[in-house]
């Protein structure tokens, strides 16, 4: 099966708009001339967006520029109205938003989102037909007492009730396991094939084969220039999440270069 390697940069609390700008000009000019097999994604914070979406879209003559896509880090399970602080879809569809990282374990761990309300923010953004990111992935104690498949297997099978297989052709899911967020700790390309192959057989007892082995299924933890290209060489895994390594447009091109010459398509 072929399917496209996805490599997103998650660049969390970092990066106001002339960063971004700083960036985005950076990045694009080591990027020129370079065609890489794989899509690009870059998430910064929301109030980032507009200036993302100028420097990308509006900004026709930057070669290479149609070739990032925009990403949110989350989106409101809502609509519209009473809910200070949020974000709604249709905003983020304003700024050419494509993509939309849910149920990052940052999220889950320090705003207590639930799987119910993950899943509920998938559906809101298939409505607006956002390509949801959609990350999994144990803690350190769950690994270590023996819960990992039971874990993945929850956030699953939760995360995913009621959307269907059409929907489905549209998410992607990141498995990250959590120990390895920020820490420098990678897992070995083993423990990372062994989840994500466990990942996709939960998708195919759920949605049938066919379906298991289009979705795309990224590693995120710890990913750097020099590991990116063992990780990715791993028959389930299909692309990256990169936080603290996507900061810098070096590193970022690195990974994706290292990592799209090992990935199967
Ligand atoms: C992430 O935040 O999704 C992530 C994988 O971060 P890092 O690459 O810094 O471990």
């Amino acid at each position: 099966m072929n399917r496209k390697p996805i490599f997103a940069a998650n660049w969390k609390m970092n990066k106001g708009a002339s960063e971004t700008e700083d960036f985005v000009k950076s990045f694009l000019s080591k990027l020129q001339g370079q065609d890489f097999p794989c899509e690009i994604v870059i998430a910064p914070p929301f109030v980032s967006l507009p200036k993302l979406a100028d420097l990308l879209h509006t900004a026709t003559a930057v070669q290479n520029a149609h070739a990032i896509q925009i990403a949110a880090q989350n989106c409101s399970q809502f609509d519209a109205g009473a809910y200070t602080g949020e974000i709604s879809v249709l905003m983020l569809r304003e700024f050419f938003v494509h993509y939309v990282i849910l149920g990052h374990s940052e999220r889950r761990a320090i705003y207590g989102e639930t799987d119910a309300v993950i899943n509920a923010k998938i559906k809101k953004a298939r409505e607006a037909n956002l390509k949801p990111i959609f990350c999994i992935g144990e803690t350190l104690a769950e690994r270590e007492g023996g819960k990992l498949e039971s874990v993945l297997r929850t956030q699953v099978t939760e995360g995913l009730k009621d959307i269907s297989e059409k929907d489905l052709a549209d998410i992607v899911i990141a498995y990250e396991p959590v120990w390895a967020i920020g820490t420098g700790v990678t897992a070995t390309s083993q423990q990372a094939q062994d989840a994500h192959a466990f990942v996709r057989s939960l998708v195919a007892e759920l949605y049938g084969q066919d379906a298991a082995s289009r979705i795309r299924i990224q590693y995120g933890g710890s990913v750097k220039p020099n590991n990116a290209a063992e990780l990715m060489a791993c028959p389930d895994i299909d692309g990256a999440l990169i936080g603290g390594a996507a900061l810098e447009p070096q590193s970022f091109l690195e990974i994706i270069r290292n990592g799209s010459s090992q990935s199967e398509e």
